[in-house]
C-alpha cells in the first residue's frame, strides 16, 4: 500500500481547480456570446425584445400570476357546490338551470316537460332539477346548435324524447355521428313552432354567424330568449367572439338580439340571466373592438424593426411581425375603457383583437 503522500494530493487537488475554473470561464464566455448573438438576431428563432408600447395585459401564451378581478356586474347568484347547479324561474313554467360556467332550460306544460340544450358538465342532474318541480316525464328536447359542449349530455336525460333542431344542425350531427348526441326527429328550415298544451316555444334560424343551425328561442309567455354562444352577460365573449365561424355575421346577429323585444336573456353561459343592458354592453365592445383593429391596420407599418434578410425573403415573417404589432395598438386603445367593465378582459383581449384584424383583412 502506498503511503499517504500530502504533497502528492496537493498538486492533484490544485489541478482539478484550475481545470474546473477552466471550465466555468469557458461556459461564461459561451453564455455571453449566445445572449450577445441573439440580441443581434444571430440566433434565429429566439426571443427579441418586446414590441414598442407593449401593453400591460399579458399576451397569448404568457403566464399571468393574477388575473383581473371578476366585477361585481358579472357575478350571478351562487352555485350550491354540494348540488352543484342552480335552478333559476324565469316565468310562468319556465326555468333556467346553471352549473355557473353553462346555462340550458326546461319548459313544463300539462303533460310533460321539454328541455332546451343538455350540457354534458351537467346534464345527468337535469332529470333531478326537474323533479324539484314536477313528476311529469321529459317529452321534448330542443338543440340550440349542434356543439357538444350544450348537446352532448342529451343521452343522460333518458326516455326517448322528440328532439327538435334546425336542418343544418342534422346535417352536422349525421356528419358527426358521436352516439352521446342523437339526430333530431323533427327539422326546420326558418321558423318552427312548439305548442304543447298552454306553452309555446318560438324557434327560429337568422343564418350562421357562431355556427349554422344555432338558433333563437323564445318563450312569449314569459318574455325569455335565449341565443346561445352569441351574447356573455358582464362577461367577455369566449375566445376569437365565441369562435364565431362568420365574425361580420356575428356582429349583425348580436345587433339583431339588442333590438328584440324579451326580458330576460338566457345566453347559455356564465353564471347569471342577462338583460337588454348587457347585449348593449356586448354590442358597444364588439363595435369598440372593430373600430380600434380597423385603426390599428391602418396606422401600422409593416416590416418595423425586422432583419434585412427576414424582410427580403420572408413575406410570413413580416406579416407577422404587422400583425402582432396592430394587435399592440388594439389592446392599447381598448384597455382604459373596458378591462374593468366585463370580467375576463384580460383572459381574451388579444384573441379579440386578433380575430377582429384578420376578420377585417379577409372578409
Ligand atoms: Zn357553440
Amino acid at each position: 500500500m502506498k503511503p499517504f503522500n500530502r504533497k502528492e494530493n496537493g498538486r492533484r487537488y490544485i489541478w482539478l481547480g484550475t481545470w474546473a475554473a477552466s471550465l466555468f470561464v469557458l461556459a461564461g464566455i459561451v453564455w455571453v456570446g449566445s445572449a450577445f448573438a441573439s440580441r443581434n438576431g444571430v440566433h434565429p428563432g429566439t426571443p427579441g425584445s418586446p414590441y414598442a408600447n407593449m401593453p400591460s395585459i399579458a399576451p397569448i401564451g404568457v403566464r399571468v400570476d393574477k388575473y383581473l378581478d371578476v366585477p361585481e356586474l358579472a357575478k350571478g347568484p351562487a352555485v350550491d357546490p354540494a348540488k352543484g347547479y342552480r335552478t333559476q324561474k324565469l316565468g310562468e313554467g319556465l326555468y333556467m338551470i346553471t352549473d355557473g360556467a353553462y346555462q340550458s332550460m326546461f319548459m313544463t306544460y300539462e303533460d310533460g316537460v321539454v328541455v332546451v340544450d343538455a350540457p354534458p358538465s351537467y346534464a345527468s342532474q337535469i332529470p333531478k332539477a326537474i323533479a324539484e318541480v314536477t313528476s311529469k316525464p321529459i317529452t321534448h328536447l330542443v338543440y340550440s346548435h349542434a356543439h357538444t359542449d350544450h348537446i352532448g349530455g342529451s343521452r343522460t336525460l333518458g326516455g326517448q324524447p322528440i328532439i327538435i333542431a334546425h336542418a343544418e344542425t342534422n346535417r352536422l350531427l349525421a356528419r358527426d355521428r358521436d352516439p352521446d348526441r342523437p339526430l333530431a326527429t323533427v327539422t326546420f328550415e326558418d321558423r318552427y313552432r312548439l305548442s304543447v298544451g298552454s306553452q309555446v316555444l318560438e324557434l327560429s334560424y337568422h343564418g350562421n354567424a357562431h355556427l349554422s343551425g344555432n338558433i333563437f328561442i323564445y318563450a312569449p309567455k314569459q318574455r325569455t330568449l335565449m341565443v346561445v354562444d352569441m351574447v356573455f352577460p358582464g362577461w367577455m365573449p369566449w375566445r376569437r367572439f365565441a369562435v364565431a365561424q362568420d365574425i361580420p355575421a356575428y356582429f349583425a346577429q348580436v345587433k339583431e338580439i339588442n333590438e328584440t323585444n324579451f326580458d330576460t336573456l338566457v345566453g347559455g353561459h356564465v353564471a347569471r340571466t342577462g338583460t337588454h343592458a348587457d347585449v348593449a354592453m356586448q354590442l358597444a365592445f364588439i363595435e369598440d373592438v372593430k373600430t380600434a383593429a380597423a385603426t390599428a391596420l391602418k396606422t401600422t407599418a409593416p416590416g418595423e424593426g425586422l432583419t434585412r434578410a427576414d424582410r427580403s425573403t420572408n413575406p410570413w415573417a413580416v406579416f407577422d411581425n404587422y400583425i402582432d404589432r396592430v394587435a399592440v395598438a388594439c389592446v392599447n386603445q381598448l384597455t382604459p375603457k373596458w378591462s374593468t367593465k366585463l370580467a375576463a378582459y384580460d383572459v381574451y383581449i388579444w384573441d379579440q383583437c386578433y380575430s377582429m384584424e384578420q376578420s377585417l383583412r379577409i372578409d
